[in-house]
């Protein structure tokens, strides 16, 4: 048994203090190592450089404690109870680490738990204490770690049944607002952290919606004996962490639903397809997993081709849920399905990175993108997302819509529940196969390890759906639906005012911007010696005509330059999904499909 101890002396300075007890410790040469990343987030983080002191004694007597590499440290030779201390600088707010201040305090444990090499299947104990200042005194803790009286949201004693566990179950201490609800008779609770006003009744009617749709198509029980949405609500922010029985989450203020108001925003659509993205994750990816994640190396990067369907299958079910069980308008989910599509076929990343490909190089690539990153690499959620649609309406069509890739996700949950084994390369080709009674390994290597397109708008069509396509507008236009009074030519850049600045962002492989030679980082001061501003760039390219000469002047760093452009014509890159007969019973079948596995 290991024994943590974690409080704070000093939440003002965004210190964690952690005490570390180990009875038994290796005689020879015990090592402690802390993460450098945290499963579901795949780069490398190296959290150990957070810790800002560290000390050991045994049996009371200081001993010496070496560090052997970033995150590595090896206490002195000896036999006898060792106790570590060690203070961890806590102040990024993303589900990632760990943040503190006086008003509230969150963690993942892989931020603060020293692992002790060599007893990871040990089970652990944890004391979280509230710290001392007054202005923590009404504090509350929301975790799953498991505890007696864990449902009453109290510091106290905690336990895992070994690291992986204990490194799994987020924490957060504060005054934070709780509601709680029950889907499939597990309890499941929401804790929100932070200055914002919500409509609890509408969110957990909601959430209750997506989380029995997605127990209901696994099949019950649930995989989990409660479930916990932590939500750090900020101005501005988007993101999520999934985990065995809960998920972090960050989310701005406007995206909950606010009292008194009915209708279904956008930013209120996406922060629930984001509740239902993490939560599909307690099958997809906690559970059934690539092999290489069933026992990770946490200490370096851990490759797999497959997160085009962990991530991108999950991505194709959490809106395709809100859609199923009512939350969400047919036109709705179109418009979103649209603007994934939008994604993927905006770029030439697409052209050069197959899903496999990309999956493979999250480390480095997605999840290290620069400005040229649309040129260069497809992202495995978005095309892993369309790969997905492609497989399930694929499979609907050879079944005449009797099976589906609901069957598939199911058949590898029996898989997982049978045996725990990891998911290997072809597992869920095979599969798919299987299901629809047919040799798809062709179709299936296309999409998955090729930089073909993808037969979306022949596979939409069998569902009744015409997919379109159309040119860009100028300024955030995500695509999804049909649009007027779009411009006459394009640069092919990206801008975006930053602090009344004109900057471009990006700049398309080929197009009139690169050939004339535009760069990202530049700031546009001028086009035909007028001063350029957002609105005047706009209307330039809504009425100039493509072939047309215009010189951009920018600075570039501190250097005034100017760029002869030529006009091009825009590329219809931009998708929309129209409905050709909506008494399909291919797209019923398919939108409104109830569960009945
Ligand atoms: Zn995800």
């Amino acid at each position: 048994m290991i024994h943590y101890k974690i409080g704070s002396i000093n939440p003002a300075g965004h210190y964690f203090d952690v005490y570390l007890k180990i009875e038994k410790p290796s005689p020879i040469g015990q090592q402690l190592r802390l993460p450098a990343w945290i499963p579901g987030s795949y780069m490398i983080r190296d959290f150990a450089k957070n810790i800002v002191e560290i000390s050991a004694k045994r049996e009371g007597e200081p001993i010496e404690i070496i560090q052997l590499d970033k995150s590595t440290w090896q206490l002195e030779d000896g036999s006898g109870l060792v106790e570590v201390f060690y203070r961890v600088y806590a102040w990024d707010l993303s589900v990632r680490t760990a943040h503190l201040d006086t008003t509230h305090g969150f963690f993942n444990g892989s931020s603060v738990f020293l692992e002790v090499i060599g007893m990871s299947e040990q089970s652990c104990q944890v004391e979280i204490v509230k710290p001392g200042l007054t202005q923590c005194s009404e504090w509350k803790l929301a975790t799953t770690l498991s505890s007696n009286s864990n449902l009453n949201f109290e510091f106290g004693h905690f336990k895992a049944e070994n690291y992986a566990e204990l490194i799994d179950h987020p924490v957060e201490m504060g005054c934070f607002d709780q509601v709680e609800f029950v889907a499939c008779s597990v309890r499941h609770d929401v804790v929100l952290t932070g200055a914002f006003n919500c409509d609890y009744d509408r969110l957990t009617q909601d959430l209750k919606k997506i989380c029995e749709h997605q127990i209901e198509m696994f099949g019950e029980p649930a995989p989990m004996s409660r479930y916990l949405f932590l939500v750090m609500v900020v101005g501005d922010g988007y993101g999520g962490l999934e985990h065995r029985s809960s998920t972090s989450l960050i989310c701005s203020r406007d995206s909950l639903p606010q009292p008194g108001q009915s209708e279904m925003t956008s930013s209120y659509r996406d922060f629930l397809g984001l509740c239902s993205h993490e939560y599909f994750h307690s099958w997809n990816v906690k559970r059934i997993k690539p092999e290489v994640f069933v026992n990770p190396d946490l200490s370096k990067e851990v490759y797999t081709p497959l997160l085009w369907a962990f991530e991108g299958i999950t991505s194709y079910y959490d809106d395709l849920v809100l859609v199923r069980s009512g939350l969400i308008s047919t036109n709705d989910y179109l418009e979103l399905l649209g603007q994934t599509i939008t994604r993927v076929i905006r770029g030439k990343g697409r052209k050069r990175q197959s899903a496999a490909e990309s999956s493979f190089n999250a480390w480095s690539k997605f999840y290290k993108q620069d400005e040229n990153a649309a040129n260069g690499i497809v992202s495995y959620y978005a095309k892993g997302c369309l790969i997905a649609l492609c497989i399930d309406l694929k499979i609907r069509l050879l079944t005449q819509s009797k099976k589906s890739l609901d069957d598939v996700m199911c058949l590898l949950w029996k898989q997982y529940q049978k045996n725990g084994k990891g998911v290997s390369n072809n597992d869920i080709q095979n599969l798919v196969c299987e299901v629809s009674a047919a040799d798809l390994s062709d179709f299936l290597n296309e999409i998955i390890y090729l930089t073909e397109e993808l037969p979306l708008t022949a596979l939409l069509e069998t569902v009744s759906l015409k997919l379109d396509f159309r040119v860009s507008d100028i300024l955030n236009d995500k695509g999804g639906t049909d649009k007027d009074d779009l411009p006459l030519s394009t640069l092919s850049l990206v801008v975006k005012t930053i602090q009344s600045d004109l900057k471009v962002i990006a700049v398309a492989e080929d197009g009139a911007a690169q050939q004339a030679g535009l760069s990202a980082g530049d700031t546009i001061l001028a086009i035909n010696g007028i001063r350029a501003t957002e609105s005047s760039y706009q209307s330039w390219l809504k009425l100039s005509q493509p072939g047309t000469k215009h010189t951009v002047t920018v600075f570039r760093r501190d250097e005034l330059m100017s760029f002869e452009t030529v006009l091009q014509q825009p590329q219809q890159d931009t998708a929309f999904i129209g409905v050709i007969d909506s008494n399909s019973q291919n797209l019923t079948n398919w939108l409104r499909q109830s569960n009945e596995k």
